[in-house]
């Protein structure tokens, strides 16, 4: 037995070593990128069921690395696993996600408003709170105007501790959304202790969305009528096509984001489209 392991070892460590050093690298890479201002904010409109109207923007973070954008899949897995540098690059997000906010309002109404992705570590830092009171006033934001994003899987690693973070966004004005809805395994029990403003319906379950097949229905249908009855909007991600969206508005859905809509937009494209959307 002794030889085997022995055996093992060898065969794995250098494979080990190597994947460790890779994401050493990449870990100093992005404290590199925050410090050089390498990471940019893009944004996804999210629309009106019934109007089509933007009502708000996703913010979604990406790196500009060698003349090259990286998308978040790719590095904010290592982020996580830095809850340091997780909790700075999120107070870098808020920052420019709200200052950004304020030239979207000068075309689409100061009603317009931003989502902002948390991480999990981001409810432990002690900062976000006062920095984003004080963004609101030098701004000079409705805080209602402001939504934090926390996705099911979150909200379930500590369930107190959510429900505590929720309470406090709520005490400033602040709204709330439960992301990537019905991926995380909350259960509906839990779900009524999280007075939340707004629910995320996953692509995953837009995806499946047929009208030859009634039951691809049934998830959007139920979750809708459970976000209403708990008091908060429906908003389904990841819409693709037409059938997707008139669908999705006709069993109720308050609002819709996705590539049938708009790509996620640079700020420059996002004001244009605004303008245009406005004039319209
Ligand atoms: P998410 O919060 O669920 O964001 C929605 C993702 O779906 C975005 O991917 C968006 O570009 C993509 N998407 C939107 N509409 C469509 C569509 O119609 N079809 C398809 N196929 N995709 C669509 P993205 O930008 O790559 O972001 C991936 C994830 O990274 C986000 O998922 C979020 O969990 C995380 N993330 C992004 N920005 C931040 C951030 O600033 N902080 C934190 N903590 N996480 C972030
Ligand atoms: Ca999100
Ligand atoms: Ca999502
Ligand atoms: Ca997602």
């Amino acid at each position: 037995a002794a030889k085997s392991e022995q055996k093992t070892c060898m065969f794995y460590a250098p494979e080990m070593d190597q994947l460790a050093a890779r994401r050493l690298d990449l870990r100093n890479a992005l404290e590199r990128a925050l410090r050089q201002a390498a990471f940019e904010l893009h944004y996804q409109p999210v629309v009106d069921a019934r109007t089509g109207k933007p009502q708000l923007v996703e913010a979604l973070l990406r790196w500009r690395r060698d003349g090259e954008l990286v998308r978040p899949d790719q590095f904010i897995p290592v982020l996580e696993e830095h809850p340091q540098l997780m909790i700075e690059v999120g107070r870098w997000v808020l920052r420019q996600g709200l200052n950004d906010l304020l030239h979207m309002q000068t075309v689409a109404g100061d009603g317009f408003g931003v989502a902002i992705n948390l991480s999990s570590h981001q409810m432990n830092d002690p900062e976000l709170e006062t920095l984003a009171h004080e963004l609101v006033m030098t701004l000079g934001l409705n805080p209602a105007t402001i939504t934090l994003e926390l996705t099911e899987s979150a909200l379930v690693s500590d369930l107190d501790r959510a429900r505590a973070f929720i309470d406090r966004c709520h005490g400033m004005g602040v709204q709330t959304a439960i992301d990537d809805f019905g991926t995380g395994y909350a259960s509906l029990a839990y779900l009524q202790h999280f007075p939340t403003n707004k629910i995320k319906l996953d692509k995953a379950f837009v995806d499946p969305i047929d009208p030859n097949v009634p039951k691809s229905f049934a998830i959007p249908e139920a979750a809708i009528t459970m976000a209403h009855a708990l008091g908060a909007q429906l908003i389904a991600e990841g819409v693709e096509t037409e059938v997707q969206a008139r669908t999705l508005a006709k069993l109720g859905a308050d609002m819709i984001q996705g590539y049938y809509f708009s790509r996620p937009l640079p700020l420059d494209e996002l004001l244009a489209y605004l303008k245009a959307q406005h004039a319209s």
